[in-house]
């Protein structure tokens, strides 16, 4: 009887276990390959790998995938642990394919020794034309048949980089005409003259990934391998390696295969996330507009909002696109219990109240956060001069307009109930400012009768002379096309939207001079709002982290 609250892989595990296999020899692993930052897909993957450890409380180890020296940095090591903690998991022992290049090479001369390996020589041309194709077998080789004694020699030559690049690769002697492509022969090792960022120097070759990637398993004893579906072809190479050094006293891992996440309006591949850092599309890895979990973070995003994310899409077994607007409602139903509530206005026009005394300032109670109790209230400066969102007014109001207008009230938030009177305009007609009258009774909270007047609406505000001016950047979808990595003719670069950040001047309560770097906040009205890095004493500077309704709705 199968429970439908698990998902495939923990049906997986379960069947596993009732078959026999001891409980507490599951072990996991994330393997990132540390050639650029972790983005929301491998969020997916993290939360994946890591809840199953929390689950069958079993150790997740942290391999780093470092095989290929020429893309690979310390940088992209030390951002990948960041990311993993933040998001608030724990690894058990970290690793790296590196530290088995020894072993690897022993393995390799194991499988040489068997008649199961050769050195070819020929260019990667020639190689790939004897490969066949999907539908046409491949032929073999002129140097497949090599002795042990000529191959083990070459290999050895291949390390001690007595060769140049390009000049030999050591291949599995599998099958070529099998009819999975992957099982032609495939290279288990290059030659590579580059400085490797653990190994430094040491290696002059360098193991192809189907071949490390098992055997890496192996040696951490990992039960469960998960990878994405783009794997399952390899799933054979996979086992034949292990195969070959399999000791049955020893868990043998294997390999199960998930769908990937995409989200629309975003490129995902690291390859093209470099590119955009790069060109300096964006402004660095953490750039709030990348899918990245460091520009996540830096946007506002809770990393309790990312784990609901991934658990609220699922473990699929078919590949499908999911919303990006799915992410944002996540991120938004968090932030909305968290979040303390601020005022703050962006397009600013400045009001009048004609008949509030020159120079009396008053202090109102605030409430920080009505969906949280222990929240509590804070106070706000109001004065006779006021900024209010420029598009909170028309003088004359259209039908169904819920907010000022000349001879209709509003109520200022924690304040009083304003009635727009009269404009004054400059000399193109512009209006620079409104004029309103307040109704001296009608203090929010303080229990009057005029104070529990119904009016339209509701405005945020500041008080000009207590108010923080503060640069806000405002952020929009990076790409305007919903795939835009999937068109034949044209680049994802070509699909860039041109107007992702838009850079204001706002001005905020001064409650907010005290604010930290991503602290967070909900500017009321108008959406939530962190505390950029670049922020200092001097200027605050937030990041638009998303709008309080999905504004892409309709
Ligand atoms: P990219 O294609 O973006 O370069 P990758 O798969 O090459 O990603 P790795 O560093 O090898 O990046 O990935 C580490 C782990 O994260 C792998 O197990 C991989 O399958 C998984 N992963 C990567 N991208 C996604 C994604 N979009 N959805 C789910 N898992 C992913
Ligand atoms: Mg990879
Ligand atoms: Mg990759």
């Amino acid at each position: 009887t199968e429970d439908k609250s698990l998902h495939f892989i923990e049906q997986i595990i379960e069947e596993n276990i009732t078959d026999g296999f001891p409980k507490d020899k599951l072990r996991f692993r994330f393997p990132p390959e540390p050639n650029g930052y972790l983005h929301i897909g491998h969020a997916k993957s993290i939360c994946l790998q890591f809840g199953l450890g929390l689950r069958y409380n079993a150790p997740v180890n942290l391999r780093f995938d470092d095989t290929n020296p020429a893309k690979e940095e310390q940088e992209y090591v030390d951002a990948i642990k960041d990311d993993l903690q933040w998001l608030g998991f724990k690894w058990d022992e970290e690793h790296y394919a590196s530290d088995y290049f020894q072993q690897l090479y022993d393995w390799a001369i194991v499988l040489i020794n068997k008649g199961k390996a050769y050195v070819d020589s020929q260019s990667s041309e020639d190689m790939a034309t004897q490969k066949g194709t999907p539908t046409q077998p491949g032929v073999d080789g002129p140097y497949r048949n090599r002795s042990i004694e000529e191959n083990l020699s070459l290999f050895e030559g291949m390390k001690n980089g007595d060769f140049p690049e390009g000049t030999h690769v050591l291949r599995a002697k599998i099958d070529m005409k099998s009819t999975n492509m992957l099982m032609r022969d495939p290279l288990m090792y290059r030659i590579l003259h580059r400085h490797h960022h653990r190994t430094g120097n040491d290696w002059k070759i360098y193991p192809m990934y189907d071949y490390a990637h098992g055997e890496s398993d192996y040696i951490e004893q990992i039960s469960h391998s998960i990878c994405t579906l783009e794997f399952v072809m390899h799933r054979e190479l996979y086992n034949w390696f292990l195969d070959q050094i399999y000791d049955n006293s020893l868990v043998r891992p294997h390999q199960y295969e998930f769908a990937r996440l995409n989200l629309n309006y975003t490129v995902m591949s690291k390859r093209k996330l470099l590119q955009l850092v790069q060109d300096k599309v964006v402004n660095g890895w953490d750039d709030p507009r990348m899918p990245t979990i460091s520009g996540l973070r830096r946007r506002g995003y809770t990393a309790n909002a990312i784990r609901k994310f991934c658990d609220t899409i699922g473990v699929a077994k078919r590949e499908n696109v999911i919303d990006v607007s799915l992410l944002e409602f996540c991120l938004r139903e968090d932030l909305n219990k968290t979040a303390p509530r601020v005022m703050a206005v962006l397009d600013p026009i400045k009001v009048i109240i004609t008949n509030y005394p020159e120079g009396k300032e008053e202090s109102l109670d605030a409430e920080n956060n009505q969906e949280d109790e222990t929240a509590g209230f804070r106070k706000v400066p109001f004065s006779r001069e006021l900024y209010i969102e420029r598009e909170d007014f028309l003088e004359v109001a259209p039908a169904k307009f819920f907010r000022l207008s000349i001879g209709n009230e509003v109520r200022l938030k924690n304040a009083y109930i304003i009635k727009g009177e009269s404009v004054v305009k400059d000399n193109e007609g512009n209006i620079t400012e409104i004029h309103v009258s307040y109704d001296t009774d009608s203090l929010s909270g303080s229990g009057s009768e005029a104070s529990k007047r119904k009016v339209a609406g509701t405005l945020h505000w500041v008080s000009i002379a207590h108010a923080i001016p503060a640069e806000v950047r405002v952020y929009d979808r990076l790409f305007i096309d919903e795939a835009p990595d999937s068109h034949k003719e044209k680049n994802f670069l070509d699909f860039m939207n041109q107007n992702s950040l838009e850079i204001v001047t706002g001005y905020v309560e001064p409650s907010l001079v005290s604010a930290e770097i991503d602290n967070k906040f909900q500017f009321q009205r108008l959406g939530y709002f962190n505390v950029d890095k670049d922020s200092t004493a001097l200027k605050l500077v937030f990041n638009k982290t998303v709008g309080l309704k999905d504004a892409w709705e309709e």
